[in-house]
């Protein structure tokens, strides 16, 4: 038996509740964890909320988390016991002390990077890869909007954007949050709360626009990252933090200069076990180089994971948050 956070029904940071479940032996290609750190991601809301609806519930929670190999089902290579391991990826119900996960979705963990590090950071960095990377691959010279730019993914992607010779505009929920942006490489910060952020854009870009908006804010800045763009700029929504993008007209791509828009999931540029380690690869590469400092700068224990939640919708958690099991 271990325990983990389940949900019952759909709804608030309290639906939350921490139980006690079974976890048995891996079956052929699993492994069974015990779990050091877990990854607290916007994602998990999501699911909480009932945005991104479960199969069935009650459900497990949480996609991302570190920890030991304890025991190796049939099958699984190049893995043993004791080996230190994190995924990014899910499956859910990574919110648990112990867990059975299969053996393909796991990464070893490099020797320099700590457990703590890697379980809050997977999801996010390799969220960050494919975004500047992949989906867009920006260019020395680029100009980018990045929303929530002092937040988990916000973090991690100023100091590589920077790294990669963009200049980068990021916008935050306050002062505080503008000071960690800049600190991380952000050239310029909009606090988006008290300042019209498109036309800042404007007057930082001498009325051209930027070439790509990294938008994961969702329903109350799309409209106006379209207005940020340059013509034929790449519009990347990758996030709801306040809302879904309600629809749009095809022909409102057109009237604003003829944009891309994609609307993408890491699981879309992780799907083969050969992708998912190129981009934990690269990650672990921009991490261990020290391009990208991970800051930790919220732990909550396991069981307060309801507290967490609270914190991280009411914008009170900046870079990277982790949850520590009790064991
Ligand atoms: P963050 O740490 O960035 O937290 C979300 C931030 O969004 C807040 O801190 C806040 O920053 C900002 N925000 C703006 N409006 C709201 C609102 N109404 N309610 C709450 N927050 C708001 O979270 P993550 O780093 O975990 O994730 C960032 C975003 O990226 C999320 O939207 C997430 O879903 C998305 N994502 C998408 C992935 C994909 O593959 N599609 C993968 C990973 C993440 P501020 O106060 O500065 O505005």
């Amino acid at each position: 038996m271990t325990k983990a956070i389940r949900f019952h029904e759909y709804g608030g940071p309290e639906v939350l509740k921490y139980e006690t479940v079974e976890v048995g032996q891996p079956g052929p290609g699993e492994i069974r964890l015990k779990q050091t750190a877990i990854g607290l991601n916007f994602i998990d809301v999501y699911h909480r909320t009932g945005l991104y609806p479960q199969a069935n519930l009650p459900s497990g929670i949480g996609l991302e988390a570190a920890g030991v190999i304890e025991a190796v089902g049939a099958g699984v290579k190049d893995l043993h016991v004791g080996d230190r391991v994190a995924y990014g990826t899910g499956p859910i119900g990574s919110y648990a002390e112990h867990r059975l996960i299969p053996a393909s979705k796991v990464i070893l963990i490099p020797e320099r990077i700590s457990d703590n590090q890697a379980a809050s950071m997977m999801l996010q960095g390799m969220t960050t890869e494919y975004l500047i990377r992949r989906t867009y691959c920006v260019q020395p010279g680029d100009t980018v909007l990045l929303h929530a730019a002092a937040g988990g993914v916000g973090s991690i992607a100023s100091q590589w954007l920077n790294h990669l010779g963009a200049t980068v505009i990021g916008t935050v929920g306050s002062e505080e949050k503008a000071e960690i942006a800049r600190s991380k490489g952000c050239h310029h910060t909009i606090n988006y709360k008290t300042e019209n952020f498109v036309e800042r854009v404007k007057e930082l870009t001498d009325g051209k626009g930027v070439n790509v908006v990294y938008d994961s804010v969702g329903k109350d800045t799309f409209m106006g990252s379209l207005d940020c763009l340059k013509v034929r700029g790449t519009m990347v929504t990758f996030g709801n933090a306040s809302g879904p993008v309600p629809p749009i007209e095809p022909l409102l791509l057109n009237q604003k200069g003829g944009l891309y828009l994609t609307r993408p999931s890491l699981a879309h540029y992780t799907g083969t076990h050969s992708d998912l380690v190129a981009s934990a690869k690269s990650l672990f590469s921009v991490v261990s180089s020290g391009v990208v400092k991970i800051d930790i700068n919220q732990s909550y224990p396991l069981s307060e994971a309801s507290k967490a939640h609270q914190d991280l919708e009411a914008r009170k958690t900046t870079g990277s948050t982790i949850m520590i099991p009790h064991h």
